[in-house]
């Protein structure tokens, strides 16, 4: 048995929650590509969610998550991500709106260069965040790089606390139940938009990376027993627990709002397109690059290079594969990070055309 949108709010309603951004964020149908592609495309604006230009998916999940610090008197918050992490750099604006004291621990996928710094870590130094940068060791992975900031981090925060200092921990991504509480909100939000428009989304696509985004959306999609089908297009390498994880995650999600009745299931209530994220995270794909300047030539919009424009180029390859049916709803949920197009060129790629020079 699901429940209703009203009760489904109500539980919601209960956790502890500090306003950052401005919900609900715009939804609004791209005329150009329903044309061309034969299908009714929407896209969800969570690239808006403020409070500054450079929101994104995370603010949701802050929401949740710096309620939660506050309720327990943090001084500190702690959190993890690549020196180019859309959610670093948004876990330091929370921060500094909620008064407090953002501890980046940021691998170097990308080696950072001091003379030229770019794009979202430039951010978290204009926010002045004590940032922590690990650099990755010769012939050591992306996952041992972090494991190694998660154990320097932990030091970090045995000294403060000593000195008396409370601090917060946030995994990457924010995603654990606290944080993935937001995007149940968020499907909420989207499905209230459809209905107000007397639309169904039959499909939403999104990227997903720490599965955070994917979790809430599978745990607010089951609370209200919605049939829209959620895509999530991988960003990065996953291995096949991940949609378990995720399927984990959801229902950690529903536990934490008192729904004891409903589960999610990892083989039937998730689904992830993993043929997208190649040649790596933070790596430029083809079809990526080629989804993001479609995009912007059609519509006018901008998605980036690590996320969105891997889960646009899934999209758009579903639709003509015909995987999408033709006339289906389909809504692209924007997540963010177009930050990345000022990013280190390894990340960026070539989106370049020709400059005219008239004499
Ligand atoms: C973090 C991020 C995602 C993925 O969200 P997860 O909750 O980590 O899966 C997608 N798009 C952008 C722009 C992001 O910054």
């Amino acid at each position: 048995m699901s429940y209703t949108m009203k009760e489904a709010r109500a539980m919601l309603a209960q956790k502890p929650k500090y306003s950052l951004g401005f919900f609900p964020t715009p939804l609004h149908r791209l005329d150009r590509l329903s044309e061309e592609l034969g299908v009714e495309l929407y896209m969800k604006r969570d690239d808006f969610t403020g409070r500054n230009l450079f929101g994104g998916n995370k603010i949701r999940k802050l929401e949740y998550l710096i309620g939660d610090a506050l309720e327990k008197h943090a001084e500190y918050v702690f959190t993890y991500g690549a020196t180019e992490s859309n959610h670093a750099m948004q876990t330091a604006v929370a921060c500094r709106k909620a008064g407090l004291k953002p501890v980046l621990y940021l691998t170097a996928v990308v080696p950072v260069d001091e003379s030229d710094v770019r794009s979202n870590l430039l951010l978290d130094q204009v926010l002045g965040a004590e940032i922590h940068i690990v650099r990755m060791l010769e012939g050591e992975t992306e996952d041992e790089a972090d494991e190694r900031g998660l154990q320097m981090a932990a030091l970090r925060m045995q000294e403060l606390e000593q000195e008396g200092h409370r601090c917060y921990e946030i995994p990457m991504g924010g995603a654990n139940a606290v944080g993935s509480a937001g995007f149940a909100e968020g499907f909420l939000e989207l499905t209230e938009q459809m209905e107000a428009l007397g639309k169904h989304a039959d499909y939403i696509y999104h990227a997903t990376g720490t599965a955070g985004t994917m979790a809430g959306l599978a745990a607010g999609r089951k609370l209200i027993g919605s049939s829209t089908e959620v895509i999530s297009v991988n960003v990065s390498k996953k291995d096949n627990s991940y949609l378990g994880r995720a399927a984990g995650l959801a229902n950690e999600v529903l536990a934490s709002l008192g729904v004891a009745d409903l589960t999610v299931d990892a083989e039937r209530d998730v689904a992830r397109e993993g043929g997208f994220y190649l040649p790596g995270y933070e790596k430029p794909g083809k079809e990526s690059t080629e989804a993001i300047k479609y995009l912007a030539r059609e519509e006018g919009l901008f998605i980036d290079p690590v996320y969105s424009g891997k889960a646009f180029a899934a999209l758009l390859s579903h639709i003509r594969s015909g995987r999408i049916r033709p006339g289906s709803t389909v809504v692209f949920w924007h997540t963010g990070g177009a930050t990345a197009l000022f990013a280190e060129q390894e990340i960026v790629g070539d989106l370049s055309c020709a400059l005219i020079y008239d004499r």
